[in-house]
């Protein structure tokens, strides 16, 4: 075991998360557990509502306010545990540290502030240097993500760019600070493929170049098979199946995963957005006995509708949660 894999740079362990509607608490992620090291990229996939943003914004201490609660787990960043932190001491984590990227870029912008000013603010308050540096570093971080005359857009306000520039903006706000861990949530949905090869390409060259960690949420396949190094894929609020990237596009073990995967997945080829799955999403606040999945599973047991599965090694660092999966 290498260093870096003793001592990843984010360790999630055994989280579980909750939000309060007005049926009761709901637990909207549990027993998620995952690392990600310097220098990798782990992508999560899974269809809306698996809980993929949730644990984003759970490890970021996002969750919505009252509602949301981390009930249960650790999120360990370079060894501190960051749901024990205070609040000031997380808004020094955030932006510096570990920064977050969504897919709609109207949430992370002011609309009464100039692009240039959001992104100086950013720097200044995370870092010591001048105004003009940081305007600077501004200009720079907006021609790194391919942002046209970059000079007037430090000026303008973000109604007055495309959906496409006010992504590209917080993408390079994101990134600003240089940060060890980026969480990119869709980042590259709403941009078109030129655009997006060429962020995508600027991730992994900030992942190579400064060691930095990526934990891309996507429906893409393409770019999973693109840009991972580990996948976890998530049902219900749960990781069903997790490991290297080969593994997973080869040698898919959990029935859900061979649904998003298709009939025959390489990971050599771009295979466009996740397949549909026959059946809907089930309710949270209902979840089914046993293995979550079963109500749509083609190959579901009676077992299956009793008992829940658990996360087991099937062959190396790939692990499924699949009654049929074979153990290592
Ligand atoms: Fe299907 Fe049973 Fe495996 Fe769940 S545990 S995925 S229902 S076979």
């Amino acid at each position: 075991m290498t260093q870096a894999e003793a001592n990843p740079l984010l360790r999630v362990t055994r989280l579980r998360t909750s939000i309060a509607t007005d049926m009761g608490r709901m637990v909207v992620i549990s027993d998620v557990s995952f690392e990600v090291g310097a220098g990798r990229t782990l992508c999560i996939v899974g269809e809306s509502g698996c809980g993929k943003s949730i644990t984003s914004l759970s490890i970021m201490r996002l969750l919505p306010k009252p509602q949301g609660r981390i009930e249960a787990g650790h999120v360990s960043f370079l060894g501190r545990d960051l749901t024990a932190l205070s609040e000031r001491e997380m808004r020094q984590v955030r932006g510096r540290d570990i920064s977050i990227v969504f897919q709609e870029p109207m949430t992370a912008l002011n609309p009464v502030f100039t692009i240039g000013s959001q992104l100086t603010e950013a720097l200044l308050a995370h870092e010591r240097c001048g105004t003009a540096q940081a305007r600077a570093r501004a200009l720079g971080a907006l021609r790194e993500v391919g942002i046209p005359d970059p000079e007037s857009r430090l000026d303008a306000y973000p109604h007055q760019l495309s959906g496409g520039q006010r992504q590209r903006v917080v993408i390079a706000m994101a990134l600003l600070c240089r940060p060890k861990l980026l969480i990119a949530d869709e980042p590259t949905t709403a941009l078109d493929v030129t655009v997006q090869a060429q962020i995508l390409e600027l991730f992994r060259q900030l992942r190579n170049s400064h060691g930095m960690g990526l934990i891309l949420i996507t429906h893409d396949l393409g770019v999973v098979a693109e840009m991972a190094d580990d996948v976890i894929v998530m049902y219900a609020g749960r990781v069903v199946e997790a490991g290297p990237v080969a593994s997973i596009f080869n040698r898919p073990q959990h029935p859900y995963t061979i649904g998003l995967l298709g009939s025959l997945p390489k990971v050599s080829e771009r295979q466009g957005r996740l397949p549909i799955v026959p059946g809907t999403v089930p309710n949270l606040m209902a979840l089914p006995e046993g293995c979550g999945f079963h109500p749509r599973c083609p190959l579901a047991q009676r077992r299956c509708a009793v008992d829940l599965p658990l996360l087991n090694a099937v062959h190396g660092d790939h692990r499924a949660a699949c009654w049929l999966a074979p153990l290592d």
